[in-house]
C-alpha cells in the first residue's frame, strides 16, 4: 500500500504534491530550466571529456520500467573497474564522473516531453546519462553533495528514418511494457553512439534531479545539438504503462532559474570574433558559479 501510494505521489501529475513529502523539491536550484543561447554566458570552457564512451558498455545492462521512465543500469561490481566517465567542461579540476545509468523522457504528442526547453522548443524527448563523482560509494551518498553527480542532457528530434543507434534499447523496449518489469539488453552498445555527432556546444548549469527527492547536486550539461528519433521508434516509448495509465509526459514542469548563470561553451575563434578580440578568462573559475 504504502508503495502504491508513492507511485502515485510521484506520478508527474501530481507534481505539486511532491514538497509536502520531500522539501527539497521545492529549493532555488531546481531543475528543469528553460535555457535560452541569447541569456546564456558564453565562455571557452574546456571540452567535456569521455573515457570510454565508445566502447561496448561491459556487464549486464538492466533495462527497467520503473513506472516514472524507462532506465538502463550499468551494474558497477569489480570485475568492471573501468566504466565511462566525464570530467572538463566546468567540472571541478582533479573529478571524475562515473556513469550510474540513463533514462528517459519523453511526451504523449510530439511537441513536448524534453524537460528543459532550448530556445523555446519543447523537444519530443530528451535523455539523461546520470554519471557520480567517484570521491562518492555509490549514488545514494553521491546525493549528499553539492558536486555528487553529473547528467548529460541530450535532445531528439524527430526524423523519418529510424535512428539504428537505438536499436540495442528499442529491441527489448517491449519486455518492460509493464510497470517494474526488467530486462537484460542482448545487443551491445556504446554510449558514445548515443550522443549527437557534435559535442563541441553544450550549455552548463547547477541544478537538482527532476523527481523526488529533488537533491540540488547536478551539474547539468545539455548539450545545443539534437540527436535523431523516427516517430515509429518514440511510439515505443508511447507504448510503455506505469501502472494505472500509459507512460507518457513524464517531464517535470519548468522551475525557475532565480539567480544562477546558465553558460555555453563557445570555441574561443567564435569568441574572439564576436567579442574583437577580448574573452572572458575561464581558468580561473572562482567567480563561476557565483
Ligand atoms: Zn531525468
Amino acid at each position: 500500500m504504502y508503495i502504491i501510494k508513492l507511485m502515485i505521489c510521484l506520478l508527474t501529475t501530481n507534481q505539486h504534491m511532491w514538497i509536502e513529502k520531500f522539501k527539497l523539491c521545492g529549493g532555488k536550484l531546481q531543475s528543469p530550466i528553460t535555457i535560452s543561447s541569447f541569456k546564456s554566458i558564453a565562455v571557452p570552457l574546456p571540452a567535456l571529456e569521455i573515457i570510454g564512451y565508445h566502447n561496448y558498455l561491459p556487464g549486464k545492462l538492466q533495462l527497467r520500467n520503473n513506472g516514472h521512465s524507462v532506465t538502463m543500469s550499468i551494474e558497477s561490481n569489480p570485475s568492471n573497474k573501468h566504466l565511462p566517465c566525464v570530467f572538463g567542461a566546468a567540472l571541478p579540476v582533479n573529478q571524475e564522473y562515473e556513469v550510474d545509468h540513463l533514462h528517459f523522457h519523453w511526451g504523449a504528442k510530439n511537441n513536448r516531453g524534453s524537460e528543459h526547453i532550448l530556445n523555446g522548443v519543447r523537444y519530443p524527448m530528451e535523455m539523461h546519462i546520470v554519471h557520480r563523482n567517484k570521491a562518492y560509494l555509490n549514488l545514494s551518498d553521491a546525493l549528499n553533495y553539492e558536486d555528487g553527480l553529473v547528467v548529460l542532457g541530450i535532445f531528439f528530434q524527430l526524423q523519418e528514418e529510424d535512428n539504428r543507434f537505438l536499436y540495442p534499447i528499442l529491441n527489448d523496449i517491449i519486455d518492460v511494457q509493464w510497470l517494474n518489469k526488467g530486462t537484460k539488453l542482448n545487443i551491445p552498445i556504446t554510449l558514445a553512439s548515443l550522443l549527437p555527432h557534435n559535442t563541441d556546444i553544450f550549455y552548463t548549469y547547477k541544478g537538482s534531479l527532476t523527481t523526488p527527492p529533488c537533491n540540488e547536486v547536478v551539474t547539468w550539461i545539455i548539450f545545443s545539438a539534437p540527436v535523431p528519433i523516427s516517430l515509429v521508434q518514440l511510439n515505443k516509448f508511447r507504448s510503455l504503462f506505469n501502472g494505472d495509465d500509459v507512460l507518457t509526459d513524464n517531464y517535470r514542469k519548468l522551475q525557475d532559474i532565480g539567480l544562477r548563470k546558465v553558460y555555453i561553451r563557445r570555441l574561443n575563434s567564435y569568441l574572439i570574433t564576436k567579442h574583437n578580440g577580448t574573452i572572458v578568462n575561464a581558468t580561473n573559475l572562482d567567480w563561476f558559479w557565483h
